[in-house]
């Protein structure tokens, strides 16, 4: 039986019909009055039974062929048919095809924020039991950071995505990602033509998807009534409603101006009075719960190469004032040999991740500018973005120097 659904904050079409077991499309079309608009909060939705499929076996079919001809992962699809032994499917078998969730975990579903981060965390985990993570913070409304482990090789390898709030496609490239290589590592496959078994023996790849969760949620849902920082936002912000302009974190600072690397030079540079959508330094460095979660996780482990993901302009930053290793310079040339993207040795940049990470450890550090358009990019974007970064990403794999760092 359809049923009524009334509409709360933060719900997208994309989100509902994820809870409900229906497709966006099914959605969608039993409720033709919000065609091209935007839902609100107390709007009443009609849901749709989800349309029962079957498939009749024919011949020369196997269990694993219909999944996939139908995007339907296998554990569902035997759940859905108890009674039938997928060794011994008889021609003409009455299969039920529940609804597809893809053969695959993480979207592409648009937009891609704290809650779906959240639920495809728990699903990979549950697909890849491997998969470790932990909480590396909380943001300043109270969101755990998420940080999780790939591999379990004795040099730590760091991403993180997301620092920048109307930037949140890099969550969902990283997650896709961080799938992608969990199903290559499980079934010991190559990926884009590299071992990733024999990479991810040696290297751990730590990944920390999605940095400034508050701001993100501005950013996809806007401001709603019951916001904490209603006032100050909305005056932070020219007084304007549309926030996808915003980077910053919930307190108009922007996270990649928060650490302790030439970190007044930048204030004096950016110039910028007090919070807003981006480039405020804060009134000190570390002042943010996030930029602190973030900064702590890797004083805490032993990162050999960090790479921090930001749209846009396909570039590859990989300097800071010539601290960084001479090996830095050749591992940017092979990113951009993998991606296309164009390596900058010379930025005027100061207290941004990458950066403090130079400073601090004479490590290599990145920080890589995905993707090319204005913020938040379109999201048709997203294959050629996980493409260019996975290439990158296993390059950085591959290249992590197993030494000491200097200078201690
Ligand atoms: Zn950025």
């Amino acid at each position: 039986m359809a049923y009524e659904y009334t509409v709360v904050k933060g719900d997208t079409l994309f989100r509902i019909a994820r809870r409900t077991g229906i497709t966006v499309g099914e959605l969608a079309g039993a409720n033709p009055q919000i065609q091209g608009s935007i839902l609100y909060p107390g709007q009443v939705l009609t849901v749709p039974d989800p349309i029962p499929r079957h498939y009749v076996v024919q011949r020369g079919d196997t269990f694993y062929e219909i999944a996939r001809r139908f995007n339907i992962a296998l554990d569902d699809l035997l759940r859905a048919n108890p009674g039938v032994d997928p060794a011994r499917m008889a021609i003409g078998t009455r299969l039920i095809l529940p609804p597809s969730r893809g053969m695959s975990i993480v979207g592409p579903a648009f937009p891609y924020g704290y809650p779906e981060l959240l639920e495809d965390l728990q699903l990979l985990q549950i697909r890849y039991p491997f998969l470790e993570y932990i909480d590396i913070g909380e943001s300043v409304l109270g969101k755990p950071i998420p940080a999780f482990k790939v591999g379990d090789g004795p040099v730590q390898v760091h991403v993180n995505a997301a620092i920048h709030a109307n930037e949140w496609i890099t969550a969902a490239v990283v997650m896709k990602i961080a799938e992608d290589l969990s199903e290559a590592y499980r079934n010991g496959v190559p990926l884009q033509g590299r071992d990733v078994r024999a990479l991810l023996s040696k290297v751990t790849l730590w990944i920390a998807p999605m940095l400034n969760p508050d701001g993100v949620e501005l950013v996809q849902e806007g401001l709603s009534a019951g916001h904490p920082y209603y006032r100050q936002l909305l005056e932070w912000n020219g007084g304007s409603y549309d926030f996808s302009g915003w980077k910053a974190n919930i307190r108009g600072v922007d996270l990649n101006d928060q650490f302790p690397a030439g970190w007044e030079i930048e204030r004096n540079r950016r110039a910028v009075a007090g919070p807003g959508p981006r480039d405020w330094t804060g009134t000190a460095p570390l002042t943010e719960p996030e930029a602190i979660a973030v900064a702590d996780f890797t004083r805490n482990n032993d990162f050999r190469l960090v790479l921090a993901l930001h749209t846009q302009g396909q570039e590859i930053y990989y300097t800071y004032r010539g601290l960084e290793p001479p090996v830095s310079a050749e591992i940017a040339a092979n990113f951009a040999r993998v991606s296309g993207y164009t390596p900058v040795a010379n930025i005027e940049s100061d207290a941004g991740y990458k950066d403090w990470f130079i400073q601090e450890y004479r490590l290599p550090g990145f920080t890589i500018e995905s993707g090319k358009g204005t913020n938040p990019l379109p999201t048709d974007q997203f294959p050629a973005i996980k493409r260019e970064v996975t290439g990158i990403l296993l390059e950085a794999l591959a290249a992590a120097p197993d030494v000491e760092p200097a200078g201690e």
